[in-house]
Protein backbone atom coordinates (compact mmCIF):
# COMPACT_ATOMS: atom_id res chain seq x y z
CA UNK A 1 0.00 0.00 0.00
CA UNK A 2 3.20 2.10 0.88
CA UNK A 3 4.32 1.85 -2.66
CA UNK A 4 1.88 2.78 -4.30
CA UNK A 5 0.67 5.68 -2.39
CA UNK A 6 4.51 7.00 -2.99
CA UNK A 7 3.92 6.55 -6.78
CA UNK A 8 0.38 7.93 -6.60
CA UNK A 9 -1.28 5.17 -8.15
CA UNK A 10 -3.20 3.76 -4.74
CA UNK A 11 -6.41 5.29 -6.07
CA UNK A 12 -6.07 3.59 -9.56
CA UNK A 13 -5.75 0.50 -8.10
CA UNK A 14 -8.69 0.90 -5.40
CA UNK A 15 -10.99 1.38 -8.52
CA UNK A 16 -9.42 -1.47 -10.14
CA UNK A 17 -9.29 -3.70 -7.04
CA UNK A 18 -13.64 -2.79 -7.00
CA UNK A 19 -13.72 -3.23 -11.13
CA UNK A 20 -12.46 -6.45 -10.52
CA UNK A 21 -14.65 -7.86 -7.74
CA UNK A 22 -11.53 -8.13 -5.36
CA UNK A 23 -10.93 -10.99 -8.01
CA UNK A 24 -7.23 -12.76 -6.41
CA UNK A 25 -5.63 -13.25 -9.86
CA UNK A 26 -7.42 -11.24 -12.44
CA UNK A 27 -6.56 -11.78 -16.10
CA UNK A 28 -5.20 -8.52 -17.68
CA UNK A 29 -5.89 -7.97 -21.19
CA UNK A 30 -5.12 -5.18 -23.54
CA UNK A 31 -7.62 -4.18 -26.74
CA UNK A 32 -10.80 -2.33 -27.18
CA UNK A 33 -14.40 -3.21 -27.62
CA UNK A 34 -17.32 -1.10 -29.37
CA UNK A 35 -20.76 -1.53 -28.86
CA UNK A 36 -22.56 -1.21 -32.04
CA UNK A 37 -26.85 -1.28 -32.93
CA UNK A 38 -27.07 -4.14 -34.82
CA UNK A 39 -29.47 -2.70 -37.59
CA UNK A 40 -27.83 0.73 -37.67
CA UNK A 41 -24.08 -0.32 -36.94
CA UNK A 42 -24.13 3.37 -35.39
CA UNK A 43 -21.22 2.50 -32.38
CA UNK A 44 -23.03 3.36 -29.22
CA UNK A 45 -20.56 2.96 -26.64
CA UNK A 46 -16.04 2.16 -27.12
CA UNK A 47 -14.28 0.67 -24.26
CA UNK A 48 -10.64 0.82 -24.45
CA UNK A 49 -8.05 -0.87 -21.87
CA UNK A 50 -5.80 2.39 -22.07
CA UNK A 51 -8.38 4.37 -20.61
CA UNK A 52 -8.74 2.51 -17.42
CA UNK A 53 -6.70 3.52 -14.21
CA UNK A 54 -4.03 0.85 -14.41
CA UNK A 55 -3.87 0.90 -18.43
CA UNK A 56 -5.42 -2.55 -18.57
CA UNK A 57 -8.45 -4.40 -18.48
CA UNK A 58 -8.46 -6.59 -15.69
CA UNK A 59 -10.97 -9.32 -15.79
CA UNK A 60 -12.11 -11.71 -12.76
CA UNK A 61 -10.18 -15.24 -13.00
CA UNK A 62 -13.93 -17.10 -12.39
CA UNK A 63 -12.31 -19.43 -10.58
CA UNK A 64 -14.40 -21.77 -8.83
CA UNK A 65 -12.13 -23.13 -5.68
CA UNK A 66 -11.84 -20.70 -2.18
CA UNK A 67 -8.22 -21.74 -1.79
CA UNK A 68 -7.41 -19.91 -5.25
CA UNK A 69 -9.27 -16.84 -5.54
CA UNK A 70 -11.76 -16.07 -2.47
CA UNK A 71 -14.05 -13.44 -4.34
CA UNK A 72 -14.43 -15.19 -7.81
CA UNK A 73 -15.43 -18.42 -5.65
CA UNK A 74 -18.21 -16.37 -3.66
CA UNK A 75 -20.25 -15.46 -6.83
CA UNK A 76 -19.60 -18.93 -7.86
CA UNK A 77 -20.98 -20.08 -4.53
CA UNK A 78 -23.70 -18.07 -5.17
CA UNK A 79 -24.83 -18.74 -8.59
CA UNK A 80 -24.71 -22.51 -7.95
CA UNK A 81 -26.96 -21.54 -4.66
CA UNK A 82 -29.25 -19.68 -7.49
CA UNK A 83 -29.15 -22.51 -9.53
CA UNK A 84 -30.08 -24.97 -7.09
CA UNK A 85 -32.74 -22.91 -5.74
CA UNK A 86 -34.47 -21.90 -8.75
CA UNK A 87 -34.88 -25.83 -9.21
CA UNK A 88 -36.49 -25.88 -5.25
CA UNK A 89 -38.99 -23.29 -5.57
CA UNK A 90 -38.81 -21.99 -9.33
CA UNK A 91 -37.89 -18.05 -10.35
CA UNK A 92 -35.61 -17.12 -12.72
CA UNK A 93 -38.27 -18.51 -15.69
CA UNK A 94 -38.66 -21.67 -13.63
CA UNK A 95 -42.09 -22.26 -12.72
CA UNK A 96 -42.87 -21.84 -9.08
CA UNK A 97 -44.82 -25.32 -9.14
CA UNK A 98 -41.97 -26.96 -9.15
CA UNK A 99 -42.16 -26.76 -5.06
CA UNK A 100 -45.06 -29.27 -5.23
CA UNK A 101 -43.26 -31.89 -7.05
CA UNK A 102 -40.95 -34.67 -4.89
CA UNK A 103 -37.60 -34.61 -4.05
CA UNK A 104 -34.86 -36.23 -2.23
CA UNK A 105 -31.37 -35.33 -1.24
CA UNK A 106 -28.87 -38.09 -1.57
CA UNK A 107 -25.37 -38.83 -0.91
CA UNK A 108 -23.19 -41.44 -2.93
CA UNK A 109 -20.35 -42.89 -1.01
CA UNK A 110 -17.35 -44.23 -2.25
CA UNK A 111 -16.43 -47.38 -0.55
CA UNK A 112 -14.06 -48.65 2.00
CA UNK A 113 -11.06 -49.31 0.69
CA UNK A 114 -9.33 -50.12 4.60
CA UNK A 115 -9.78 -48.52 7.97
CA UNK A 116 -9.00 -44.66 8.30
CA UNK A 117 -9.24 -42.56 11.00
CA UNK A 118 -12.33 -40.75 11.75
CA UNK A 119 -14.82 -38.26 13.45
CA UNK A 120 -17.99 -40.57 14.79
CA UNK A 121 -21.38 -39.74 15.41
CA UNK A 122 -21.68 -38.81 19.82
CA UNK A 123 -18.11 -38.79 20.04
CA UNK A 124 -17.66 -42.01 19.82
CA UNK A 125 -14.15 -43.98 19.63
CA UNK A 126 -12.63 -44.00 15.79
CA UNK A 127 -11.58 -47.91 15.48
CA UNK A 128 -12.39 -49.48 18.73
CA UNK A 129 -11.12 -53.48 18.49
CA UNK A 130 -8.87 -55.50 20.37
CA UNK A 131 -5.69 -53.52 22.07
CA UNK A 132 -2.95 -56.01 21.32
CA UNK A 133 -3.87 -56.95 17.76
CA UNK A 134 -1.36 -55.73 14.96
CA UNK A 135 -1.62 -56.04 11.37
CA UNK A 136 1.34 -58.19 9.36
CA UNK A 137 3.25 -54.37 9.15
CA UNK A 138 3.44 -54.48 12.83
CA UNK A 139 0.35 -51.34 13.02
CA UNK A 140 -2.29 -51.25 15.12
CA UNK A 141 -5.47 -52.43 13.94
CA UNK A 142 -7.45 -50.52 16.57
CA UNK A 143 -7.98 -46.94 17.48
CA UNK A 144 -9.64 -45.73 20.28
CA UNK A 145 -9.05 -42.05 20.02
CA UNK A 146 -11.90 -39.38 19.72
CA UNK A 147 -10.84 -37.23 17.35
CA UNK A 148 -11.86 -34.03 16.22
CA UNK A 149 -12.90 -33.00 13.12
CA UNK A 150 -9.82 -30.72 12.74
CA UNK A 151 -7.40 -33.08 13.58
CA UNK A 152 -4.54 -33.55 10.90
CA UNK A 153 -5.10 -37.42 10.99
CA UNK A 154 -8.64 -37.17 9.85
CA UNK A 155 -8.87 -39.40 6.48
CA UNK A 156 -5.52 -41.44 7.00
CA UNK A 157 -5.46 -44.73 6.70
CA UNK A 158 -4.60 -46.80 10.42
CA UNK A 159 -2.22 -48.88 8.19
CA UNK A 160 -0.71 -47.18 4.80
CA UNK A 161 0.08 -50.45 3.90
CA UNK A 162 -3.10 -52.47 4.60
CA UNK A 163 -4.59 -49.45 3.09
CA UNK A 164 -5.68 -50.57 -0.61
CA UNK A 165 -4.96 -47.05 -2.47
CA UNK A 166 -4.30 -48.41 -6.03
CA UNK A 167 -8.22 -49.72 -5.92
CA UNK A 168 -9.04 -46.42 -4.22
CA UNK A 169 -6.96 -44.62 -7.20
CA UNK A 170 -9.11 -46.87 -9.78
CA UNK A 171 -12.44 -46.20 -8.36
CA UNK A 172 -12.07 -42.10 -8.35
CA UNK A 173 -10.67 -42.58 -11.97
CA UNK A 174 -14.07 -44.20 -12.93
CA UNK A 175 -16.47 -42.35 -10.32
CA UNK A 176 -17.77 -40.15 -12.82
CA UNK A 177 -18.94 -43.23 -15.15
CA UNK A 178 -20.39 -44.39 -12.37
CA UNK A 179 -22.45 -41.56 -11.47
CA UNK A 180 -23.58 -41.69 -15.33
CA UNK A 181 -24.53 -45.28 -15.04
CA UNK A 182 -26.62 -44.34 -11.88
CA UNK A 183 -28.43 -42.05 -13.12
CA UNK A 184 -29.52 -44.52 -16.38
CA UNK A 185 -29.94 -47.44 -13.59
CA UNK A 186 -32.56 -45.03 -12.03
CA UNK A 187 -34.25 -44.01 -15.01
CA UNK A 188 -34.85 -47.46 -15.47
CA UNK A 189 -35.60 -48.58 -11.79
CA UNK A 190 -38.35 -45.78 -12.03
CA UNK A 191 -39.98 -47.23 -15.11
CA UNK A 192 -40.44 -50.59 -13.76
CA UNK A 193 -41.93 -49.10 -10.20
CA UNK A 194 -44.57 -46.95 -12.95
CA UNK A 195 -44.85 -50.21 -15.03
CA UNK A 196 -43.66 -48.93 -17.98
CA UNK A 197 -40.40 -49.58 -20.71
CA UNK A 198 -37.86 -48.02 -20.34
CA UNK A 199 -38.18 -45.61 -23.12
CA UNK A 200 -41.89 -44.77 -22.55
CA UNK A 201 -40.50 -43.16 -18.99
CA UNK A 202 -40.39 -39.04 -20.56
CA UNK A 203 -44.54 -40.07 -21.27
CA UNK A 204 -44.94 -40.43 -17.49
CA UNK A 205 -42.26 -38.30 -15.77
CA UNK A 206 -39.21 -36.41 -15.88
CA UNK A 207 -36.16 -37.00 -14.09
CA UNK A 208 -34.08 -34.21 -12.70
CA UNK A 209 -31.04 -33.48 -10.81
CA UNK A 210 -28.36 -31.19 -9.22
CA UNK A 211 -25.18 -32.96 -7.63
CA UNK A 212 -21.55 -31.75 -6.88
CA UNK A 213 -18.91 -33.52 -6.06
CA UNK A 214 -17.64 -33.41 -2.68
CA UNK A 215 -13.71 -34.17 -1.93
CA UNK A 216 -14.39 -36.54 1.71
CA UNK A 217 -11.12 -36.14 4.31
CA UNK A 218 -9.49 -39.50 3.23
CA UNK A 219 -9.39 -37.95 -0.80
CA UNK A 220 -12.05 -39.90 -2.37
CA UNK A 221 -15.05 -38.39 -3.70
CA UNK A 222 -19.07 -38.57 -2.65
CA UNK A 223 -21.74 -37.31 -4.54
CA UNK A 224 -24.21 -35.17 -2.93
CA UNK A 225 -27.56 -34.53 -5.65
CA UNK A 226 -30.93 -33.39 -5.45
CA UNK A 227 -32.99 -35.69 -7.48
CA UNK A 228 -36.52 -34.22 -8.15
CA UNK A 229 -39.07 -36.13 -10.34
CA UNK A 230 -41.42 -33.87 -12.68
CA UNK A 231 -44.64 -34.78 -14.91
CA UNK A 232 -44.49 -35.54 -18.23
CA UNK A 233 -44.81 -31.38 -19.21
CA UNK A 234 -41.31 -30.66 -17.38
CA UNK A 235 -40.75 -28.99 -14.18
CA UNK A 236 -43.94 -28.01 -11.90
CA UNK A 237 -46.67 -30.37 -13.72
CA UNK A 238 -47.87 -33.12 -11.26
CA UNK A 239 -45.37 -36.24 -10.52
CA UNK A 240 -46.39 -39.56 -11.51
CA UNK A 241 -45.02 -41.15 -8.03
CA UNK A 242 -44.65 -40.45 -4.61
CA UNK A 243 -41.45 -39.23 -3.02
CA UNK A 244 -41.21 -42.37 -1.30
CA UNK A 245 -41.62 -44.50 -4.36
CA UNK A 246 -38.64 -42.17 -6.05
CA UNK A 247 -36.59 -42.74 -2.70
CA UNK A 248 -37.29 -46.96 -3.51
CA UNK A 249 -36.01 -46.25 -7.50
CA UNK A 250 -32.82 -44.50 -5.78
CA UNK A 251 -31.53 -47.25 -3.24
CA UNK A 252 -32.47 -49.67 -5.52
CA UNK A 253 -30.30 -48.05 -8.56
CA UNK A 254 -27.34 -47.02 -6.45
CA UNK A 255 -26.84 -50.55 -4.89
CA UNK A 256 -27.69 -52.25 -7.91
CA UNK A 257 -25.00 -50.24 -10.11
CA UNK A 258 -21.92 -51.35 -11.01
CA UNK A 259 -18.47 -51.13 -13.47
CA UNK A 260 -15.68 -53.53 -14.13
CA UNK A 261 -12.63 -51.38 -14.48
CA UNK A 262 -9.83 -53.07 -16.45
CA UNK A 263 -6.56 -53.99 -15.22
CA UNK A 264 -3.86 -51.12 -15.50
CA UNK A 265 -1.41 -53.64 -16.89
CA UNK A 266 -0.74 -56.85 -17.18
CA UNK A 267 0.16 -57.59 -13.51
CA UNK A 268 -3.05 -56.17 -12.48
CA UNK A 269 -6.69 -57.62 -11.86
CA UNK A 270 -9.97 -56.57 -12.95
CA UNK A 271 -12.62 -54.59 -10.64
CA UNK A 272 -15.85 -54.70 -9.73
CA UNK A 273 -16.64 -50.65 -8.76
CA UNK A 274 -19.76 -50.14 -6.95
CA UNK A 275 -20.70 -47.20 -4.75
CA UNK A 276 -20.23 -47.42 -0.70
CA UNK A 277 -23.37 -49.23 1.39
CA UNK A 278 -23.98 -46.18 3.05
CA UNK A 279 -26.35 -44.41 0.25
CA UNK A 280 -27.98 -41.76 2.36
CA UNK A 281 -31.22 -40.65 0.68
CA UNK A 282 -33.39 -37.97 2.79
CA UNK A 283 -37.37 -36.66 1.48
CA UNK A 284 -37.04 -32.84 1.25
CA UNK A 285 -40.55 -32.98 0.05
CA UNK A 286 -43.00 -35.33 -0.46
CA UNK A 287 -45.46 -33.22 -2.32
CA UNK A 288 -47.63 -32.09 0.60
CA UNK A 289 -44.55 -30.91 3.49
CA UNK A 290 -41.50 -29.87 4.15
CA UNK A 291 -39.50 -33.13 5.63
CA UNK A 292 -36.45 -33.49 7.73
CA UNK A 293 -34.43 -31.17 6.05
CA UNK A 294 -35.37 -27.92 4.65
CA UNK A 295 -34.73 -27.10 1.14
CA UNK A 296 -32.71 -24.28 2.08
CA UNK A 297 -30.49 -26.16 3.96
CA UNK A 298 -29.75 -28.16 0.94
CA UNK A 299 -29.05 -25.49 -1.53
CA UNK A 300 -26.53 -23.77 0.57
CA UNK A 301 -24.82 -27.05 1.60
CA UNK A 302 -24.70 -28.09 -2.06
CA UNK A 303 -23.24 -24.06 -2.79
CA UNK A 304 -20.47 -24.86 -0.04
CA UNK A 305 -19.63 -28.04 -1.22
CA UNK A 306 -18.76 -26.23 -5.12
CA UNK A 307 -16.45 -24.63 -3.91
CA UNK A 308 -14.48 -26.51 -1.90
CA UNK A 309 -10.93 -27.44 -2.96
CA UNK A 310 -9.59 -30.92 -3.69
CA UNK A 311 -5.72 -32.33 -3.93
CA UNK A 312 -3.16 -31.54 -2.29
CA UNK A 313 -2.74 -28.12 -0.51
CA UNK A 314 1.52 -27.30 -1.31
CA UNK A 315 1.35 -25.44 1.84
CA UNK A 316 0.60 -28.25 3.77
CA UNK A 317 1.01 -31.64 1.92
CA UNK A 318 -1.12 -34.66 4.12
CA UNK A 319 0.95 -37.88 4.02
CA UNK A 320 -2.26 -39.95 2.53
CA UNK A 321 -3.10 -37.49 -0.35
CA UNK A 322 0.43 -37.22 -1.58
CA UNK A 323 0.43 -41.10 -1.52
CA UNK A 324 -3.00 -40.70 -3.90
CA UNK A 325 -1.44 -38.29 -5.78
CA UNK A 326 1.68 -40.69 -6.34
CA UNK A 327 -0.30 -43.46 -7.10
CA UNK A 328 -2.09 -41.78 -10.03
CA UNK A 329 1.11 -41.38 -11.45
CA UNK A 330 2.27 -44.79 -10.80
CA UNK A 331 -0.64 -46.43 -12.67
CA UNK A 332 -0.13 -44.21 -15.48
CA UNK A 333 3.06 -45.11 -15.83
CA UNK A 334 2.58 -48.35 -15.13
CA UNK A 335 -0.35 -48.54 -17.81
CA UNK A 336 1.94 -47.08 -20.24
CA UNK A 337 5.08 -48.63 -19.47
CA UNK A 338 5.57 -51.06 -22.47
CA UNK A 339 4.71 -48.72 -25.12
CA UNK A 340 7.47 -48.27 -27.67
CA UNK A 341 7.39 -44.42 -29.01
CA UNK A 342 7.82 -43.77 -25.00
CA UNK A 343 4.43 -42.07 -24.82
CA UNK A 344 4.51 -42.62 -20.87
CA UNK A 345 6.98 -39.43 -20.75
CA UNK A 346 4.59 -37.48 -22.92
CA UNK A 347 1.67 -38.57 -21.00
CA UNK A 348 2.06 -35.65 -18.23
CA UNK A 349 2.01 -32.81 -21.14
CA UNK A 350 -0.83 -30.40 -21.13
CA UNK A 351 -1.75 -32.00 -24.58
CA UNK A 352 0.13 -34.91 -24.94
CA UNK A 353 0.48 -36.74 -28.60
CA UNK A 354 0.18 -40.35 -27.69
CA UNK A 355 0.56 -43.10 -29.88
CA UNK A 356 -3.10 -44.97 -31.09
CA UNK A 357 -2.46 -48.19 -28.66
CA UNK A 358 -2.17 -45.66 -25.82
CA UNK A 359 -4.51 -43.76 -27.23
CA UNK A 360 -6.83 -46.13 -26.04
CA UNK A 361 -5.63 -46.86 -22.91
CA UNK A 362 -8.35 -46.17 -20.13
CA UNK A 363 -5.40 -45.12 -17.80
CA UNK A 364 -3.30 -43.29 -20.09
CA UNK A 365 -4.30 -39.79 -18.75
CA UNK A 366 -4.53 -40.67 -15.42
CA UNK A 367 -1.15 -39.13 -14.35
CA UNK A 368 -2.29 -35.80 -15.65
CA UNK A 369 -5.25 -35.74 -13.15
CA UNK A 370 -3.06 -36.66 -9.89
CA UNK A 371 -3.52 -33.30 -8.56
CA UNK A 372 -7.06 -33.69 -8.48
CA UNK A 373 -6.16 -37.39 -6.93
CA UNK A 374 -7.59 -38.89 -10.23
CA UNK A 375 -11.03 -37.19 -10.33
CA UNK A 376 -11.87 -35.93 -13.54
CA UNK A 377 -15.28 -35.68 -13.47
CA UNK A 378 -17.56 -32.11 -12.86
CA UNK A 379 -17.99 -30.76 -9.50
CA UNK A 380 -20.60 -29.34 -9.82
CA UNK A 381 -23.39 -30.81 -12.81
CA UNK A 382 -27.33 -31.05 -13.39
CA UNK A 383 -29.60 -32.48 -15.82
CA UNK A 384 -31.47 -29.91 -18.77
CA UNK A 385 -34.63 -29.10 -17.07
CA UNK A 386 -33.61 -28.72 -12.99
CA UNK A 387 -33.71 -25.26 -13.59
CA UNK A 388 -31.40 -22.64 -14.51
CA UNK A 389 -28.03 -22.83 -16.22
CA UNK A 390 -24.62 -20.95 -14.40
CA UNK A 391 -24.47 -19.44 -18.21
CA UNK A 392 -27.97 -18.18 -18.14
CA UNK A 393 -26.91 -16.37 -14.88
CA UNK A 394 -23.51 -15.05 -16.08
CA UNK A 395 -25.20 -13.53 -19.29
CA UNK A 396 -27.74 -12.42 -16.82
CA UNK A 397 -25.50 -10.35 -14.80
CA UNK A 398 -23.81 -9.68 -17.64
CA UNK A 399 -26.77 -7.93 -19.41
CA UNK A 400 -27.78 -5.93 -15.82
CA UNK A 401 -24.44 -4.31 -16.31
CA UNK A 402 -25.53 -3.32 -19.49
CA UNK A 403 -28.60 -2.09 -18.79
CA UNK A 404 -27.27 -0.01 -15.95
CA UNK A 405 -25.06 1.47 -18.75
CA UNK A 406 -28.22 1.77 -21.72
CA UNK A 407 -30.38 3.31 -18.53
CA UNK A 408 -28.44 6.20 -18.09
CA UNK A 409 -27.97 6.77 -21.74
CA UNK A 410 -31.90 6.17 -22.96
CA UNK A 411 -32.77 8.20 -18.94
CA UNK A 412 -35.55 5.50 -19.03
CA UNK A 413 -36.48 3.65 -15.50
CA UNK A 414 -36.16 0.04 -15.22
CA UNK A 415 -39.45 -1.54 -14.62
CA UNK A 416 -38.66 -4.63 -11.65
CA UNK A 417 -40.86 -6.59 -12.51
CA UNK A 418 -39.97 -6.64 -16.66
CA UNK A 419 -36.33 -6.39 -14.97
CA UNK A 420 -35.66 -10.62 -14.57
CA UNK A 421 -37.72 -11.35 -17.61
CA UNK A 422 -35.47 -8.75 -19.33
CA UNK A 423 -32.27 -10.33 -18.29
CA UNK A 424 -33.35 -13.89 -18.16
CA UNK A 425 -34.45 -14.27 -21.79
CA UNK A 426 -32.47 -15.66 -24.18
CA UNK A 427 -33.65 -13.19 -27.35
CA UNK A 428 -31.30 -12.33 -29.78
CA UNK A 429 -29.75 -8.64 -28.36
CA UNK A 430 -30.39 -5.62 -30.65
CA UNK A 431 -26.43 -4.68 -30.01
CA UNK A 432 -23.57 -6.36 -30.80
CA UNK A 433 -20.11 -6.36 -29.26
CA UNK A 434 -17.28 -6.20 -31.17
CA UNK A 435 -14.13 -6.68 -29.57
CA UNK A 436 -10.44 -7.27 -29.98
CA UNK A 437 -8.77 -8.14 -27.03
CA UNK A 438 -4.79 -9.50 -26.44
CA UNK A 439 -3.80 -11.14 -23.21
CA UNK A 440 -1.24 -9.69 -21.11
CA UNK A 441 -0.47 -12.38 -18.41
CA UNK A 442 -2.55 -13.08 -15.10
CA UNK A 443 -2.27 -11.63 -11.77
CA UNK A 444 -2.15 -8.46 -9.47
CA UNK A 445 1.36 -6.25 -11.03
CA UNK A 446 2.77 -6.24 -7.29
CA UNK A 447 2.83 -8.35 -4.84
CA UNK A 448 0.99 -5.87 -2.73
CA UNK A 449 -2.01 -5.67 -4.48
CA UNK A 450 -3.39 -9.31 -3.98
CA UNK A 451 -2.51 -8.81 -0.47
CA UNK A 452 -5.04 -5.60 -0.69
CA UNK A 453 -7.53 -7.87 -3.22
CA UNK A 454 -7.76 -10.27 -0.52
CA UNK A 455 -8.64 -7.99 2.27
CA UNK A 456 -10.66 -6.15 0.14
CA UNK A 457 -12.30 -9.52 -0.48
CA UNK A 458 -13.00 -10.33 2.97
CA UNK A 459 -14.12 -7.76 4.47
CA UNK A 460 -17.12 -7.57 1.27
CA UNK A 461 -17.87 -11.40 3.04
CA UNK A 462 -17.80 -10.11 6.43
CA UNK A 463 -20.14 -7.07 5.07
CA UNK A 464 -22.06 -9.36 3.38
CA UNK A 465 -22.45 -11.58 6.08
CA UNK A 466 -23.64 -8.72 8.32
CA UNK A 467 -25.70 -7.45 5.80
CA UNK A 468 -27.45 -10.89 6.03
CA UNK A 469 -28.18 -10.96 9.10
CA UNK A 470 -29.80 -7.67 9.07
CA UNK A 471 -31.83 -8.79 7.03
CA UNK A 472 -32.98 -12.40 9.00
CA UNK A 473 -33.01 -10.16 12.58
CA UNK A 474 -36.22 -7.52 10.69
CA UNK A 475 -37.62 -10.92 9.30
CA UNK A 476 -37.81 -12.46 12.48
CA UNK A 477 -39.09 -9.14 14.21
CA UNK A 478 -41.85 -8.63 11.65
CA UNK A 479 -42.62 -12.22 12.00
CA UNK A 480 -43.31 -11.52 15.68
CA UNK A 481 -41.23 -14.50 17.05
CA UNK A 482 -38.27 -13.46 19.00
CA UNK A 483 -34.76 -14.45 18.36
CA UNK A 484 -32.92 -16.88 20.27
CA UNK A 485 -30.38 -15.30 22.72
CA UNK A 486 -27.31 -14.01 20.66
ZN1 LIG B 1 -10.80 -14.49 -9.17
ZN1 LIG C 1 -8.24 -42.88 14.76
ZN1 LIG D 1 -0.79 -53.12 7.66
ZN1 LIG E 1 2.19 -45.29 -26.93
Amino acid sequence: MLSRIADGTMNALATTLAKAGNCAHPVRLAGRSDTVDAHSGEILKTFRSVDQPMGLLYKPCGNRREQVCPACSRIYARDTFELISTGLHGGKGVPAAVNSNPLLFVTLTAPSFGRVHGVRDGRAWCHPGARGERCSHGRRTACWARHAAEDSVIGAPLCPECYDTMSATVWQWHAPELWRRFTIALRRHLATLIGVQDRELAHHGRLEYAKVAEFQARGLVHFHALVRIDGPDGPGSPAPVSAATLEAAVRAAASAVALTAPPVDGGDVERALRFGTQTDVRIVRDGRTDCEITAEQVAAYLAKYATKSSGVDPRNPVPHLVRLVDSCRALAARALADCPFGCGKRAFERRPRLCGRCARNPYALLGRWSAMLGFRGHFSTKSRHYSVTLGALRRARYRFQRLGIERHRLASALEPRELEARLMTDDEESTLVVAAWAYMGSGWPRSGDKVLADAAASRAREFARWRAEQRRRTSTTSGGKTSGGT
